[in-house]
């Protein structure tokens, strides 16, 4: 009996990289080996030196094909010595779990996103050429003028379900055609896994709907709300105890470092933090309880609780979650370790 692994994989696309995906034909039951492709058509290398090798690192059951076929997520290595490419942010995300793994690191990601129609590039929703009411009855609104896709949303959440993967909701956004799906709690790795495998469900499934689907900061310019991607993050200690939280929105705000994670953070970062649309400037840093103009906001219910996690609100949708998760475990972690 034959099988197909759909090896799924990051390219190297400037400035945001995409998801790349081709089938392999496999006896059922034999795992998924290391495999390769072409480089040099994937911004990965070059044409006298073409071939990159695929690892397997995650997979589940394929919910789109369905039977025994399978999803094969894989970091990319360099053949000269099967060490990490230097696209591989995921390598980075095992070495900050590898140091920092016995904090216990949790991450929550809300990836935001836009439908957009492929011919007119305008989002789901927008009259074309023309705009849509304003803002304020779209988020988590119900009814066919608000709402815009909803049957992709819906076979996309049931198909994460059934892959296995760690969503845990989805809603309709304050801008018409903007959605958002939320991957976690997980670690440092497997956020990244999950969310990736997420992303390639989305648009793999968005073709079937002949809709685009865009990560891009800010698609629409002017009072239209930017897609972010929200990190909520905790540590154990912050999940027993208020203080490491606080300790934790000190660390990400002292000298030098919302510079290094807004490098991180994803293209276009200066488009969407304005310090309107709910975000802080990009070049501002503050945190504070219940607070969506903040750069952390810590939930209220957190504040309540007196222990819980918080919410870094500057990472771009089009972020890489891998790239998110490693920072922000080195800043935190590596603080509450050397304190
Ligand atoms: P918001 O209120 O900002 O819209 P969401 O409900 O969309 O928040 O997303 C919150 C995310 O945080 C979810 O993915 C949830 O699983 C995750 N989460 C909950 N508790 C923790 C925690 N202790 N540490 C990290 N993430 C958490
Ligand atoms: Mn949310
Ligand atoms: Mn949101
Ligand atoms: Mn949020």
């Amino acid at each position: 009996m034959k099988i197909r692994a759909e090896y799924i994989w990051i390219d190297g696309t400037e400035p945001t990289r995409e998801v790349r995906s081709k089938t392999k034909i496999m006896d059922k039951g034999d795992e998924p080996g290391i495999w390769g492709f072409d480089g040099s058509s994937t911004n990965q290398a070059t044409g006298d030196n073409s071939d990159v090798v695929l690892n397997p690192v995650f997979q589940c059951p394929d919910p789109i094909r369905g039977g025994d076929d399978i999803l094969v997520l894989c970091e990319t290595l360099l053949t000269a010595d099967m060490s990490p490419h230097p696209t591989n942010t995921r390598a980075r995300a095992v070495a900050a779990m590898e140091k920092y793994g016995d904090q216990e690191p949790w991450f929550g990601l809300e990836q935001e996103y836009t439908l957009l129609d492929p011919i007119t590039g305008w989002p789901a929703g927008f009259p074309a050429g023309g705009f849509p009411a304003p803002q304020g009855p779209y988020y988590c609104g119900v009814g066919a003028v608000k709402i815009h896709g909803r049957d992709l949303i819906e076979e996309h959440t049931k198909a994460c379900m059934d892959a296995g993967l760690l969503i845990s909701g989805t809603n309709a956004e304050v801008m018409p055609g903007q959605w958002e799906f939320q991957i976690g709690p997980a670690d440092t790795v497997t956020v990244g896994d999950h969310l990736w495998m997420a992303r390639y469900l989305l648009f793999r499934l968005a073709e079937d709907h002949l809709v685009e689907v865009s990560i891009e900061a800010k698609p629409m310019k002017g009072d239209w709300n930017g897609a972010g991607m929200h990190t909520n993050f905790s540590t154990k200690a912050m999940r027993e105890a208020y203080e490491p939280i606080v300790a934790g929105c000190e660390a990400l705000g002292a000298e030098g470092i919302p510079e290094l994670h807004l490098k991180e953070y994803g293209v276009g970062i200066e488009d969407r933090l304005t310090g309107a649309h709910e975000t802080q400037r990009f070049d501002q840093f503050s945190y504070g309880v219940s607070d969506r103009g903040a750069s952390i906001r810590i939930p209220w219910q957190v504040a309540q609780e007196g222990k819980g996690y918080l919410e870094d609100r500057r990472p771009n949708a089009n972020a890489d979650p891998y790239s998110v998760a490693a920072v922000m475990t080195e800043t935190v972690c590596g603080a509450a370790a050397a304190s």
